[in-house]
């Protein structure tokens, strides 16, 4: 008889799971506490306009993740980043100025002075100090590897918009792993480069980076992990307990105001450690310590303003992927994404559809305004930032209070948790954002990982 695993949590983590378990025989059944699967990810259409309550596009950047989407039969469903979605901009004194794209726009960027340039064209000449063997922030490494500018106004703007994070509290060892790993193996970041570049070895799954949505949205995605689970996605039963019996693991939900059990040989949690911490046991002890440590790692939040505007009301050409603002240039927002710019069919003709962070762990306590509140500081912020001269004929706020875990200094406690927890729970196993990275395509290759580990136990 088939073995019977039950993952808990339906967002990325768990239906990718599902789909790779499923595939190799599994019999799988997937339990989310909400009425729809995807945690954060999801697209409606309201008045013309397509919105992303979550991420809204995927780096396709290796071969494995290309061909799930093949194997999902999403191939004809991707639609590619515009070309101008390359260009990306900086907020610099107030204006938002673009990345450097070729290596002679990176000599004459205005986005640093020449002497944080010439400090970046050192960092191949920047011995190692001891600070790289210890976990040290990730501001600490790049102001030590690429100079204080650079931290300033190239990464606080990108882990501000990525990770909603705050560069002088995140590891850079569990955040930007391949960076550090970049300075360990060539003594600096330019030379690790370099060397990786050279010894590029045959098993290596990268392909020529591509930014991606589908036709419909991200949704597309989880509808296509979703669908084959048929009744066995089972929405609006949240897991409530973990009993260990003689046959194996008795899960324990609500439907409604009651209670049922079904019982599996193994069980997947890929839910947030606070919902993690709120689970019942029992016939078992768990390592309490462990799920309560677990617990305690931090997230930031983030509110996720969409804006329907009239095109003759932007006076900025929108061309490019979006905006990102570094702390010092002291804006409510973190950033705002051009997303009828990125692709296509995102807002109605003569209209233009912007996405606008707000909150992080820069400043939580945005997250806490009220809806007007929150659509005006965006509009104040674009006002000045892309000259934005009226008011949006569309909004909507989607809130995140506990959007991305973050990998803070000392995140390794975490790790250590979650394998104690392994080690001490049989045939329990955890995935998820809070230990595959926050990325979707970490997640995703993530999964095959997890599938493999799981499959050999069981199998
Ligand atoms: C605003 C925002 C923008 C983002 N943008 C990007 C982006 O552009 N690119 C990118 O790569 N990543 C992005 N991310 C990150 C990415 O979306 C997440 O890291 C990823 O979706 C997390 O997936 P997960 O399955 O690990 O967790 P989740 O999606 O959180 O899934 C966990 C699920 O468990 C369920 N659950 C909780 N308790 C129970 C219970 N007791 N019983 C049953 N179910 C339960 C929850 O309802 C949830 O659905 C973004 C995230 C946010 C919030």
């Amino acid at each position: 008889m088939n073995k019977r695993i039950a993952i808990i949590g339906a967002g990325i983590s768990g239906l990718a799971l599902s789909y790779a378990l499923r595939n190799a025989g599994y019999e799988v059944v997937v339990f989310e506490a909400r009425s729809r699967a995807g945690g954060p990810i999801h697209t409606f259409e309201r008045d013309g306009y397509r919105i992303e309550t979550g991420p809204h596009s995927l780096l396709m950047r290796h071969q494995s993740v290309a061909d799930l989407l093949d194997e999902l039969g999403l191939t004809d469903d991707i639609v590619d980043a515009d070309a101008n979605a390359e260009r990306r901009f900086i907020v610099r004194n107030g204006e938002p100025v673009p990345l450097p794209s070729s290596p002679i726009e990176a000599i004459t960027t205005p986005l640093l002075s020449k002497a944080g340039r010439l400090r970046v064209l050192a960092e191949p000449f920047i011995g190692r100090t001891a600070e790289g063997a210890i976990d040290e922030t990730l501001a600490s490494f790049v102001a030590r590897r690429l100079g204080p500018e650079f931290l300033e106004y190239l990464v606080d703007p990108f882990v501000g918009g990525v990770w909603a994070g705050d560069p002088h509290r995140l590891s850079a060892q569990h955040s930007f792993p391949t960076l550090v790993e970049l300075e360990r193996s060539g003594g600096s970041i330019a030379i690790g480069a370099l060397k990786k570049k050279l010894s590029k070895s045959s098993d290596d799954d990268t392909i020529p980076r591509r930014l991606i949505s589908f036709r419909d949205g991200m949704k597309t995605l989880v509808d296509a992990l979703s669908e084959p689970l048929g009744d066995d996605l089972r929405l609006e039963t949240p897991v409530r307990k973990l009993r260990r019996d003689d046959d194996g693991w008795r899960v324990i939900f609500a439907r409604g105001k009651a209670r049922r059990g079904e019982t599996f040989d193994a069980v997947v949690s890929t839910i947030p450690p606070d919902a993690l911490a709120r689970l019942e046991w029992e016939n078992v002890d768990p390592p309490r310590p462990a799920i309560d440590e677990l617990a305690r790692m931090p997230y930031a939040p983030c509110c996720v303003v969409s804006l329907g505007i009239e095109r003759e009301l932007v006076g900025h050409k929108l061309d490019g992927f979006g905006c990102l603002v570094p702390r010092v240039e002291q804006f409510h927002i973190l950033g705002s994404l051009f997303v009828s710019s990125m692709f296509p069919g995102r807002a109605p003709d003569g209209r233009v559809l912007l996405s606008v962070f707000i909150g992080g762990a820069r400043q939580p306590e945005l997250c806490d305004a009220d809806d007007q509140t929150l659509v005006e500081m965006a509009r104040h912020d674009l006002g000045r930032l892309l000259d934005l001269r009226g008011a949006a004929e569309f909004s909507h706020i989607t809130r995140w209070d506990r959007a991305i875990p973050q990998y803070d200094v000392g995140h390794q406690v975490f790790l250590d948790s979650i394998a104690e927890l392994e080690e001490e729970l049989p045939q329990i196993y955890f995935a998820g954002n809070y230990r595959d990275h926050i990325g979707l395509p970490n997640i995703l290759r993530e999964s095959r990982g997890h599938f493999r580990r799981i499959d050999d136990e069981l199998g």
